[in-house]
């Protein structure tokens, strides 16, 4: 069964960025008959907007996309994620780091995602701190259906990654590994600036004995300035009144080539046209420069 999903972070209300990764993956899911589950990422409570995780079930409903299984929520998560974390702990794959921002900044290897952490704390046996887990040099390699293939060399490229930072907060890189081998994901379509994250969690897969699901990284939406649509940088929310033609526009978007007359008909017509049309190949790559 191919199951895929959609999981977005409560941070704001879904604006066209979100909606090109809920398209795409929807339609990847059910034009093979797959599920598609959707996950809300409140995994950081501070970056969080009251309200939001709400306003984006209801966007989506009320764009016409139909969730396969109750919603997973992150906040609800923790245990899953300390008994995965315990598991490194017992194979002696994690350990604490005490290092501060700028003693981490100050080894001045540069990667792929800023500074290279040098491993400073790998032997030091730390009682506090936050949670690493070790990487080596070994090739981590995908074929990403939509980008082609990618490798990465963890230890060079990033060094030891976080799984639990000092304030008790887990990280992105440990939840989504956790809970997607949780909900059974076979595919993930998610949003090209999540391509470096990959290697990352194929690699928690391996060590956590996690199957690893197929990618697919679609290009992202960008402003007039060039930068990634956010919450952040206030990206118009979705209208809910009126999903037609932001949806006509994510598969114009995704390369689909929606005729024009469908952007005056009903939401039902224009999804009815995507199951029948949707084709993955269609979706452009992009350049990505690193
Ligand atoms: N929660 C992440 C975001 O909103 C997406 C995570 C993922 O798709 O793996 O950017
Ligand atoms: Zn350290």
């Amino acid at each position: 069964m191919v199951t895929g999903r959609f999981a977005p972070s409560p941070t704001g209300p879904l604006h066209f960025g979100s909606l090109i990764a809920a398209t795409a993956s929807y339609l990847e899911a059910k034009t093979q008959q797959g599920q598609w589950l959707v996950r809300i990422e409140d995994l950081d409570p501070p970056r969080e907007q009251v309200g939001a995780a709400n306003e984006i079930l209801k966007t989506l409903d009320s764009f016409g996309f139909e969730w396969d299984a109750e919603v997973m929520r992150q906040s609800e998560r923790h245990g899953a994620y300390e008994t995965a974390l315990t598991q490194l702990k017992h194979q002696g794959l994690v350990y604490r780091c005490t290092c501060s921002r700028k003693e981490i900044a100050d080894s001045a290897l540069q990667g792929i995602e800023g500074v290279v952490y040098p491993g400073t704390c790998r032997h030091a046996q730390h009682q506090s701190g936050a949670w690493r887990v070790l990487t080596n040099a070994d090739v981590i390699g995908f074929d990403d259906a939509i980008q082609g293939h990618q490798s990465q060399n963890l230890s060079h490229d990033l060094g030891d990654f976080v799984l639990k930072r000092a304030d008790g907060l887990y990280a992105y890189q440990l939840a989504v590994v956790v809970d997607d081998a949780e909900q059974g994901i076979t595919q993930i379509v998610r949003g090209a600036d999540l391509l470096s994250s990959t290697p990352r969690q194929i690699h928690l897969q391996r060590l956590l004995k996690l199957p690893t699901p197929h990618y697919a990284h679609v290009p992202i939406a960008v402003n007039a300035q060039g930068e990634k649509l956010s919450k952040q940088n206030l990206a118009q929310p979705l209208n809910a009144k009126n999903p037609v033609p932001a949806l006509w526009q994510a598969l114009d978007f995704l390369g689909q080539h929606p005729p024009t007359a469908l952007r005056d008909e009903s939401l039902e017509s224009l999804w009815d046209w995507a199951k029948t049309h949707w084709s993955l190949a269609h979706v452009q790559a992009i350049k990505i420069s690193t």
